[in-house]
């Protein structure tokens, strides 16, 4: 590779090659052809997202001296040339970050008003224009009100909130956008291929979604990640401590399967390869999120809400992931949750400190038991009663004997069970969980496997609760040293029981 950096080297000289930035190019190359253009814009927007390259083009567009059809600059004359490599005296590159203060500016505008060297315009693009200093933007405000006549200045910015309302009123704004997955990696396989370099579908994919939409970023980590002219996705693995999205698809299977040893296998196998989990889980979201909005688009709603319920578990593994001890623990929690919530429930008895004092329960409104005449009274086994414990300790039996998967997702949402006679109320903490479960297909399966477990006749009935936390008990130690997450966790885990 030569010595010109790749981003430099591909960085875009006509719009037509402006990568990802469909609506900044429209409307500034249709201004450029009517001629009407505005002496001030903010471009705003993620880092490396073409904003000062946008800048330059702009700069080169207004002053080309064969200015092409759809506004191309033509890259030929001297003007354009020049700017390309930076030496146009004309257009003027400032970095806000490190020319802060009002006398800098103050400078800036005293040279303002004398006429360009060598263009017909002369352009400043002050990069980071959010670093200006108070005094700076309002001696630059009285410019902007009434600028030079053929001077323009391109304001760009990360974070377009820290500039003064003042100062962005007076500007065309431009929103710049994150450049999505699948652009990042065309403009990557373009460069590939213009470089003669064999890179592999899938690395140029994982660095795509490393970069989180900023191009300069991602043509950056590609020429690190060259070795003898290729890019391999095992080193790009190895190296980004990325998964790829064989990885996420692999690991969505086996949720899809309900296969718990194999997913927990499978986390054991990316924390020996060195997988950051951080960026692992947050792939695994952003594949669950893509599944439910599918589902919603497909009107499959039940589908949608299950998912709901996945991504709640995953997010909190997320969140959890940043002080973990033990990095792949929060998402084999999540596997267990997810897939094994009996099992939870079963577990040896927690300790007394432990037992959720957390969970407050909304008192529950129970409905008024049926006739009996809607029963079937043989069935109630010469006047056996359920109670809350034996529900409890036959419920992973229960949910075990499911067959219908959604029935089965959405009745890990229940926090609690109020037993009254032979009516059990299911609390949920989701309404289309509890939904989905009240429909009588789904109450009948409930209900004839409930039968069939305990013995006893029963109907099912449902309530929906808030489920508040309380802060930790301030006299045991081991709890009040537990962030409110944990304390949370466990609660959904062991909780059921009303304390109040
Ligand atoms: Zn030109």
């Amino acid at each position: 590779m030569s010595d010109v950096s790749l981003y430099r080297k591909f960085r875009p000289q006509t719009f037509a090659n402006l990568v990802g930035q469909d609506h900044v190019r429209v409307t500034l190359t249709n201004a450029l052809k009517k001629g009407h253009l505005a002496h001030a814009y903010l471009f705003t927007g993620p880092r490396g997202t073409g904003k000062t390259s946008t800048a330059r083009l702009f700069a080169k567009a207004i002053n080309c001296l064969n200015l092409g059809e759809n506004a191309e600059p033509c890259e030929a004359c001297d003007i354009c040339q020049d700017i390309t490599i930076g030496r146009l005296i004309d257009v003027i590159e400032i970095d806000a970050a490190s020319n802060t203060g009002v006398d800098d500016m103050r400078e800036l505008i005293d040279k303002l008003h004398f006429a360009p060297t060598r263009a017909r315009n002369k352009v400043y693009i002050v990069d980071e224009v959010h670093m200006l200093s108070k005094g700076a933007f309002n001696a630059f405000l009285k410019t902007l009100e009434e600028p030079p006549a053929n001077v323009y200045f391109i304001l760009a910015t990360t974070e377009s909130h820290k500039v003064p309302e003042t100062i962005i009123s007076r500007c065309q704004r431009f929103d710049f956008k994150r450049i999505d997955v699948k652009t990042v990696m065309t403009r990557l396989s373009y460069i590939a291929q213009m470089e003669g370099i064999a890179a592999e579908d899938e690395a140029l994919e994982m660095i795509a979604r490393h970069v989180d939409g900023g191009l300069r970023d991602a043509i950056g980590l590609f020429e690190q990640l060259v070795v003898n002219n290729k890019l391999t996705k095992e080193h790009v693995r190895v190296i980004l401590g990325v998964a790829g999205s064989s990885a996420i698809e692999h690991f969505y299977g086996f949720l899809s399967a309900r296969d718990a040893n194999g997913a927990l296998k499978f986390i054991q196998e990316l924390y020996e390869e060195g997988v950051d989990f951080v960026q692992f889980t947050k792939e695994i979201l952003e594949k669950m999120r893509a599944e439910m909005l599918h589902a919603v688009e497909s009107k499959k709603m039940d589908e949608a809400g299950a998912l709901i319920g996945m991504i709640e578990i995953f997010q909190k593994a997320f969140d959890q992931l940043k002080n973990a001890m033990i990095v792949q623990l929060p998402l084999e929690v999540a596997i267990v949750k997810y897939l094994n919530p009996g099992a939870v429930q079963t577990a040896p008895p927690v300790p007394t400190v432990l037992i959720p004092v957390a969970v407050k329960v909304t008192p529950t409104p129970i409905a008024p038991p049926e006739t009996p005449a809607q029963l079937q009274p043989e069935k109630v086994m010469g006047g056996k009663t359920i109670t809350v414990e034996d529900l409890k300790k036959e419920w992973p039996r229960i949910t075990e004997r499911i067959k219908t998967p959604k029935l089965r997702i959405s009745l890990r949402d229940v926090r609690n069970f109020s037993v009254v006679g032979h009516i059990i109320t299911l609390a949920f903490t989701a309404k289309f969980h509890q939904d989905s479960i009240m429909e009588s297909a789904s109450r009948s399966e409930l209900e004839k496997i409930i039968e069939e477990t305990l013995g006893v006749s029963v109907k099912v009935d449902s309530t929906l609760e808030r489920v508040e936390l309380h802060s930790p008990i301030e006299h045991h130690e081991e709890t009040a040293s537990a962030p409110p997450d944990f304390a949370d966790d466990v609660a959904a885990m062991f909780g059921g029981e009303v304390v109040d």
